[in-house]
């Protein structure tokens, strides 16, 4: 997240900006003032990589990122994309999910939600809805451990997977 708190400010302001000028421009210019919060420079490999992930709710890959914005910049690497995505995710403009098998996938929704993961094909979708966060009680460590907050995942199998 951006140390500087920049980010929730601009989110603010891009609500308000949507109104006057088109959604392209406003998400440009919101990474743009964004990026430079963070002391980052705007690159329009950064942009269609921004403009990748804010288009879709699929929690690519690394790897699935880069094969879609191939289809706009021939020449950019697999290593210039995985770049983007960590700064994307170190100005808070999107968020990393991991997995205890080392791999992860990128979300451009930043704000809380929970997701749902088939372990048949990998599937990750978003899960509308609240969990009472009165249940951490029940599963906070007795070792001093401080929760600061919680990811929730479900496990399943997705429409397509249940047979
Ligand atoms: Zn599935
Ligand atoms: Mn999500």
């Amino acid at each position: 997240m951006c140390v500087t708190g920049e980010c929730e400010r601009l989110e603010s302001r891009d609500i308000v900006e949507r109104n006057t000028t088109t959604y392209a421009t406003s998400a440009e210019q919101r990474l743009r003032e964004a990026l430079e919060a963070s002391g980052q420079r705007f690159t329009e490999q950064r942009s269609a990589v921004y403009r990748h992930l804010a288009s879709t709710d699929t929690h690519p890959t690394a790897d699935e990122v880069f094969i879609a914005v191939r289809a706009t910049i021939p020449d950019i690497s697999l290593a210039t994309v995985y770049k983007a995505l960590e700064t994307l995710v170190g100005c808070g403009l999107a968020t990393k999910l991991t997995y205890g098998d080392g791999s992860a996938r990128y979300d451009g929704r930043t704000d809380p939600h929970h997701h749902a993961r088939c372990l048949e094909c990998g599937a990750v979708i978003d899960v509308a809805g609240e969990v009472d966060a009165r249940a951490l009680a029940a599963v906070e460590p007795r070792n001093g451990f401080r929760i600061e907050g919680f990811r929730l995942e479900v496990v399943g199998r997705c429409v397509d997977c249940a047979h």
